[in-house]
């Protein structure tokens, strides 16, 4: 197992499986943004060599993310490869959900066990504006495919931008209400790319709870009040579904953090919003030995930095959100 110097025991990974993107929303890159080219990602082997480091390092979780995995050439069998890793015990997901109505039902039987999708409005035209050109039309039925494929309990991600969605976050949360969904509203962080929108249009949880109850009435705590990964969870009275809340500005969840990031170009980051950096992928491709790089993480890990600095100002300036892996 790894453990960082306060303690914390580190097993879940993010890797983003690709820094490029089918949308994108105003919160996450600029309209101009230019992606890696292939040959500086990792590629399936070298990803499927990092997951068993991790893995034998007690690294038990694994959610693929991006840029959007789902746009990355051959998902489905990497998914296989890395759910059949020997100490993996779940593999999941965060995508914007375009493409799910056809990759669903092939990435559950790869062994992709959950999907997180983010849908930041209902509203077709504000879907659109966010997103710059996407049709929330294709994330509704890559909704239904997921549920159907048996990705469950889904997840849906709202990020607020004041501005863009602040007051659609009342529909979200009615979705609750027939569904057996937890639609979780995250607060927007600060990154290159975005830096102004994302300061200055942030909504803090909060005020979407405010809003949220002044519309449907007072929400119940649900999970015992105890965080659910990062989200604190309540319930509308009679819902079928849980609303989560992410303040990862206002009330950072730092103590209990368990993660660390594997970027697209191989490169570990042991906290999403600092900018400090290991990498993995060139000592791969210099011939480093398996143990080389086992140090390198175990470094890494024990270097984690305690929390973010947003409160002191301190702003990771080194990444658009996009090419970390969120
Ligand atoms: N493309 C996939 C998607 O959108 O779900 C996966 C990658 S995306 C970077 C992962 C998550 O980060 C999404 O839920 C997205 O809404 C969220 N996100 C993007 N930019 C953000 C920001 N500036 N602050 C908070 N969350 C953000
Ligand atoms: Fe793409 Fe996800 Fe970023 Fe939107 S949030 S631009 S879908 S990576």
């Amino acid at each position: 197992m790894a453990f960082d110097r306060f303690g914390r025991n580190i097993h879940y990974l993010r890797i983003s499986l690709t820094d490029h993107c089918n949308l994108r929303c105003v919160y996450c890159m600029p309209e101009e943004m230019t992606f890696r080219p292939n040959a500086e990602l990792m590629q399936d082997d070298e990803i499927v060599t990092l997951t068993r480091l991790f893995a034998s390092l007690g690294f038990d979780k694994i959610r693929l993310t991006g840029g959007e995995p789902t746009v990355r050439a051959n998902v489905v069998d990497l998914v296989r490869r890395i759910a059949r890793t020997p100490g993996v015990r779940s593999v999941s997901m965060t995508t914007n959900g375009i493409l799910l109505s056809r990759l669903a039902e092939p990435l559950a039987r790869a062994g992709l066990q959950r999907v997180n999708i983010s849908i930041d409005t209902l509203d077709p035209k504000k879907f659109h504006r966010l997103t710059r050109w996407g049709n929330v039309d294709d994330v509704w039925e890559g909704i239904h495919a997921a549920e159907e494929a048996g990705l469950t309990p889904i997840k849906l991600n709202a990020v607020v931008v004041r501005g863009y969605n602040e007051e659609d976050v009342v529909a979200l949360a009615r979705l609750t209400q027939d569904h057996p969904w937890q639609v979780r509203f995250i607060e927007m962080m600060p990154f290159a790319g975005a830096t102004d929108i994302q300061v200055s249009q942030m909504v803090t949880a909060e005020e979407i709870k405010q809003r949220i109850e002044a519309a449907l009435g007072p929400l119940e705590i649900a999970n015992g009040g105890r965080l659910d990964g990062e989200a604190r969870l309540f319930r509308l009275p009679g819902a079928k579904g849980d609303l989560g809340f992410i303040a990862s500005v206002t009330h950072p969840f730092c103590a209990s953090c368990t993660r660390a990031r594997l970027t697209a170009d191989g490169v570990l980051r042991m906290c999403l919003l600092r900018e400090k950096e290991v990498d993995l992928l060139t000592p791969l491709r210099a011939g480093a030995t398996l143990e080389d790089l086992r140090r390198l993480i175990l470094d890494a890990v024990w270097n984690k930095p305690w929390g973010h600095g947003l409160e002191e100002g301190v702003i990771p300036l080194n990444r658009t959100m996009s090419e970390i892996g969120g």
